[in-house]
């Protein structure tokens, strides 16, 4: 009598994991429209000097708006672009929306770093670093103008990520490591990666006013980060609290909804724009 009912328990089970493939499938046929479509496009997230509240650059964020007008996250449609093969022309949308967005501004404020996200096939196969640096030169873009985000979980093939770091160190192009904490790399690891940037991660930040023992994780994550000279972004920062801790401790960058949310180029060049005024007016 068992028998059947784990047959059926199987049958279940088979249909449910042909659904998710299914639904995998027709999103990613929907990901190569929305490309050729150009449904897809950025937002800039400002990161800004803790001590002064300056806006320092931004991080780039990609939005998929489909033609129903709804908006889709990253952390929805990236992992099947990932599985499906599509994630190296959706890296060179990326660059090109870039390219399109803040060339110009870049060389009006050529202190401005943006920095864009890599994911883990950006790292297997070159052609998206090569893209990266065509569109630099076309634009006379100075060092430290873009920066790349690499997550711990991307380093698990260290040869690889070495590599690829090499050539963005030669192009004078900074590399972070981004969501740290969440990954798996131990201090030696991370030692042997020439990072420029560690970038805690939100969950982090999110515990500093309301767990002790968090906070004192945050705290050897900021020290380690000096001892390996790295610059240190606080991700995901959301109240005056967190900002003040994180200050106190020597973290000098920071983005989160306390500061701005992403916002459209237009919004976001409108908002660098003011805010410089601003922080010329006072000086
Ligand atoms: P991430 O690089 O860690 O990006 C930060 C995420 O935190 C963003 O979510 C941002 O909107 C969100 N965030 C920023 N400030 C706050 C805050 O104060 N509170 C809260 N609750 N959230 C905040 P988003 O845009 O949904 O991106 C999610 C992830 O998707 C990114 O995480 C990044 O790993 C990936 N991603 C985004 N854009 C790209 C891209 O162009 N290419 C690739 N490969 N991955 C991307
Ligand atoms: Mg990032
Ligand atoms: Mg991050
Ligand atoms: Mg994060």
């Amino acid at each position: 009598r068992l028998l059947p009912f784990s047959l059926l328990a199987a049958l279940i089970l088979t249909l449910g994991l042909l659904y998710l493939a299914r639904q995998q499938v027709s999103m990613a046929s929907q990901i190569r429209q929305g490309l050729r479509r150009n449904e897809f496009y950025l937002e800039y997230q400002p990161v800004i000097e803790l001590a002064t509240g300056r806006w320092t650059g931004a991080e780039a964020l990609l939005r998929w708006r489909r033609r129903n007008g709804e908006v889709i996250y990253p952390d929805v449609f990236i992992p099947v672009a990932e599985n499906s093969g599509l994630i190296s022309r959706l890296s060179e949308q990326v660059i090109a929306i870039i390219e399109k967005d803040m060339a110009q501004f870049l060389g009006d404020h050529p202190l401005m770093m943006i920095a864009m996200n890599f994911s883990a096939s950006d790292i297997q196969v070159d052609t998206t670093a090569r893209r990266l640096f065509d569109m630099i030169e076309r634009n006379k873009l100075g060092s430290g103008q873009l920066m790349v985000e690499l997550t711990e979980r991307m380093l698990v093939d260290p040869d690889k990520a070495r590599q690829l770091m090499g050539q963005l160190n030669d192009h004078n192009i900074p590399v972070a490591v981004d969501d740290f904490g969440t990954g798996y790399s131990s201090l030696s690891y991370l030692e042997s990666m020439p990072f420029d940037c560690l970038k805690i991660d939100r969950l982090f930040v999110e515990a500093i006013d309301r767990q002790a023992a968090t906070s004192r994780v945050v705290l050897h994550i900021i020290e380690m980060a000096a001892a390996l000279g790295l610059n240190v972004v606080a991700e995901g920062v959301e109240t005056e609290g967190q900002a003040q801790f994180l200050r106190e401790h020597g973290v000098r960058y920071a983005q989160g909804w306390l500061y701005s949310k992403s916002l459209r180029a237009e919004d976001f060049i409108a908002g660098y724009s003011q805010q410089l005024n601003y922080h010329q007016l006072k000086q």
